[in-house]
């Protein structure tokens, strides 16, 4: 399908998604309002009215691959004698999604069909969602433009980028669904040359620390036994988990089977789980990462080793969620220059 791209007002587009609001349930970035103002977050919602939809924000704290690949889910139940899968619910929208997010949905795509088994809870989310982006309010954690992130070419239905101080909006079209979603009342048909210079010039943004990723993968290899490195993250991270929990691109998971010895009920449940806790490498007999040195390394090299390796892509699309949430402001920036043993300017 060739890209094609439309041209709305803001007006249009609130009219949009009251539409969309009456046919789906529609999710998105909503401003969360904590108890002090240095709280404040923005955060993935259902949205019920249009004054909850933050146009324009940051990343938001917890990415929205939550709607595909939940914190906690049921997988099965059982009475005993039958099983029971939860009911899939009907089509949803997630809009207002960043281009690093629905690249990291890309990413997650691959790992969750990689092998013989693609993981069904995953995907029948997937299939069941229809997705429209929108352009980022960079913040100075950002670096999705070093990571090659910032732009999208698939993975979304509609994807929206503002034409600064115009309340106008430049919609490209990136599926069959969204083709037909953007026949809606106020989308006009746009020149390309025209659309395609908007969206260059919100992508003209500079980020506080850019990283050089050449040569990443085979870098982050031969730093295994850089003791400098590793000792001193070691000493510094608190194996508190912040980083992976708030990360689009991390897909480990736990599984417990939840038993009900009155009525003989078993749930099965899976939850996220993160490589930087200690529990996690918890097996009969010890752990086999017992140190947070050797939890923190594992962290960096999955994304930057074993998902090149897996699947040819970062398993990092620089949003910068983690950075911001490290309670001793470990930046996988200052990681990788590092690592490369090269700092861009
Ligand atoms: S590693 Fe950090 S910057 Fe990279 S995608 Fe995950 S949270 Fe974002
Ligand atoms: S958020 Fe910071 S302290 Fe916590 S595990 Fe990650 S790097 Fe370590």
């Amino acid at each position: 399908m060739s890209v094609r791209y439309k041209i709305t007002s803001r007006d249009s587009l609130f009219s949009f998604l009251k539409s969309l609001m009456g046919d789906y349930q529609v999710y998105g970035p909503t401003e969360n309002e904590g108890p002090v103002e240095t709280s404040n977050e923005y955060k993935f919602d259902r949205i019920y009215s249009l004054d909850q939809i933050a146009l324009r924000h940051p990343p938001t704290m917890i990415p929205p691959k939550k709607y595909f690949f939940p914190e906690k889910e049921e997988m099965l139940e059982s009475d005993g004698s039958d099983f029971r899968e939860p009911e899939l619910g009907d089509r949803f929208v997630i809009f207002g999604v960043h281009a690093c997010d629905i690249n990291s949905f890309l990413i997650l795509d691959k790992m969750f069909s990689k092998g013989p088994y693609s993981d069904y809870y995953y995907q029948r989310r997937r299939e069941n969602s229809i997705v429209i982006g929108i352009d980022c309010e960079p913040t100075e954690y950002c670096f999705c433009k070093s990571m090659g992130e910032e732009r999208v070419e698939s993975g979304f239905d509609l994807f929206l980028t503002e034409i600064t101080g115009e309340d106008t909006y430049i919609v490209k079209i990136g599926s069959k669904i969204g083709e037909k979603l953007s026949d809606f009342e106020g989308f006009e048909t746009v020149g390309r040359d025209f659309a395609v210079e908007v969206i260059e010039e919100s992508l003209k943004w500079k980020e506080e620390i850019s990283v050089e990723t050449r040569n990443l993968s085979e870098s982050t290899l031969q730093s295994f036994e850089n003791e400098e490195i590793w000792e001193e993250l070691g000493e510094r991270c608190l194996g508190c988990g912040n980083c992976t929990m708030v990360c689009p691109c991390c897909n480990c998971f736990d599984v417990k089977d939840i038993t009900n010895i009155r009525n003989h009920n078993v749930s099965r449940l899976r939850t996220w789980t993160a490589c930087t806790l200690f529990e996690f490498a918890e097996v009969s007999g010890g752990n086999f990462r017992e140190s947070i040195k050797s939890r923190y390394r594992n962290w960096f090299f999955d994304k930057f080793r074993i998902f090149p390796r897996e699947i040819e892509e970062f398993g990092c699309v620089g949003c910068g969620r983690c950075i911001k949430a490290c309670p001793v402001d470990i930046d996988p920036r200052l990681i990788i220059q590092k690592v490369v043993g090269e700092k861009v300017e």
